[in-house]
């Protein structure tokens, strides 16, 4: 008897680009799905199309997703995995659900637009199954080659998407998808297919642009005898302003967003409940992402992004985040001297991003910058000649500065400024009590 089924997903990028929010939603939602269930997630990548994949690209996704934690079980790559996609091909021949197509993209373009000026939808017209076995040889006597499509059964597709709900569709409203071009390269519909059914993907989570797809795909599972995974289609992401994102994306790549100190966490958090009846939440691990995670909690409707929100969340994480968290990034940072808990306890709460921290490390060993107003200079060289002696506390700030205060007269601001200004070279920052005690050269 077969054990029970393991929740398998996979996130199946094209590498012909960096990974924007828009793709790492779809990421998530996999990623999460197998975690939440103690299942599998692999990485697909969808290099069939050779002109357009880049290794770089390929490279480029691994660490955006390494970068987020979005850990996955396996990596397959389709251009590894010709020969079952022609195998499958052949398959289809045999019971006759591939054929030859020998149409140019503008003979298939004046078709649709004569349908389009009577009224009908452009579909292909299966013109293409009614050539005679001479029909062909002349064709491809003239040199032309055949694409392939596969013959849809005109029938209602079905399924209950776990997003959208029941899905419907008329399989005679859609052209016969094509799988095979002209030049041999095996296309995305079918090879999504053959590995879906191969790895056992048992949900497929990606955009509601690939909906015509899925009713699609679903038909050639079934005349592969796969068995067809549960799908679900998430709403795409739009701009504030309700616009496409693709417009913004430069800004919106992950490569981007870490550049600009964003917080990993912070994306995943967010994305893992934007556009669900769930509210987002700062999470303090991925583990509290994964823990309520819902697919069938996300809405249909374009969802809205706004980096200007994910900014707030990524600020209000890294304040969260403890110790602990922090001690595997900065083996990998800048800082080489040792950073206490101490230092990090103090200064978390003022950062926005994670590169203020590494300036903060750099001022406790001394490396600063004083910025003395000229008409402080007096003021700041009694400050620095009347310094309590070591060992500093927290409570060494105070002291030094009410004794100041009784020698000089000065008070708030114009005390406490020119003294914070001298020993980090800011006009803000941490609390000086907390801070005071970490500065190693004074
Ligand atoms: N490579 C496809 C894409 O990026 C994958 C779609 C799917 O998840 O099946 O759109």
């Amino acid at each position: 008897m077969a054990g029970p089924v393991v929740t398998t997903t996979r996130f199946a990028p094209s590498p012909t680009g960096l990974l924007h929010v828009g793709n790492i939603r779809t990421a998530v939602f996999n990623w999460a799905l197998a975690r939440a269930s103690g299942g599998t997630f692999i990485l697909r990548i969808d290099d069939t199309d050779p002109e357009r994949s880049r290794p770089e690209f390929a490279d480029a996704i691994r660490r955006d997703l390494d970068w987020l934690g979005l850990t996955w079980d396996r990596e397959e790559r389709q251009s590894e995995r010709l020969d079952l996609y022609a195998e499958a091909a052949d398959r289809l021949r045999a019971s006759d659900r591939l054929y030859p197509a020998y149409e140019t993209p503008q003979e298939l373009g004046l078709k649709s637009k004569a349908q389009l000026a009577t009224g009908r939808p452009p579909v292909y017209d299966r013109a293409a199954r009614n050539l005679t076995a001479e029909d062909r040889s002349r064709l491809e006597g003239e040199g032309r080659k055949p694409h392939w499509r596969f013959l849809l059964d005109h029938a209602r597709i079905q399924w209950p998407d776990l997003v959208l709900g029941d899905q419907s569709i008329d399989a005679a409203s859609v052209s016969d998808p094509v799988l095979i071009r002209e030049d041999g390269q095996v296309l995305y519909t079918i090879a999504s297919v053959v590995d879906d059914a191969d790895m056992g993907i048992t949900h497929v989570v990606r955009g509601a642009d690939h909906v015509t797809n899925t009713a699609t795909q679903i038909q050639i599972f079934a005349a592969l005898q796969g068995r067809a995974p549960e799908f679900a289609h998430h709403s795409l992401l739009t701009g504030p302003g309700g616009e496409g994102l693709s417009k913004r994306l430069g800004s919106l790549s992950i490569a981007e967003l870490r550049a600009g100190g964003i917080e990993p966490l912070a994306i995943v958090a967010m994305l893992a409940r934007l556009g669900s009846s769930d509210p987002i939440e700062v999470r303090a691990s991925l583990d509290d992402v994964i823990a309520g995670f819902d697919i069938t909690r996300f809405g249909a409707a374009p969802t809205r992004f706004d980096v200007a929100e994910l900014k707030l969340i990524s600020t209000k994480t890294l304040h969260g985040l403890a110790f602990d968290d922090i001690k595997s990034r900065l083996l990998l940072s800048d800082i080489t001297k040792d950073i206490s808990r101490e230092l990090w306890s103090a200064v978390r709460g003022n950062l926005e991003s994670w590169s203020e921290f590494e300036d903060w490390a750099q001022i406790t060993e001394g490396e600063v910058s004083p910025q003395i107003d000229p008409d402080d200079l007096e003021f700041v060289a009694l400050a620095l000649g009347a310094l309590p002696p070591r060992p500093w506390d927290e409570t060494t700030w105070k002291t030094w500065t009410s004794e100041l205060k009784a020698k000089t007269g000065r008070k708030g601001k114009a005390l406490f400024l020119p003294l914070r200004r001298a020993l980090t070279g800011r006009d803000h920052g941490p609390e000086m009590a907390k801070l005071m005690p970490l500065l190693k050269k004074l």
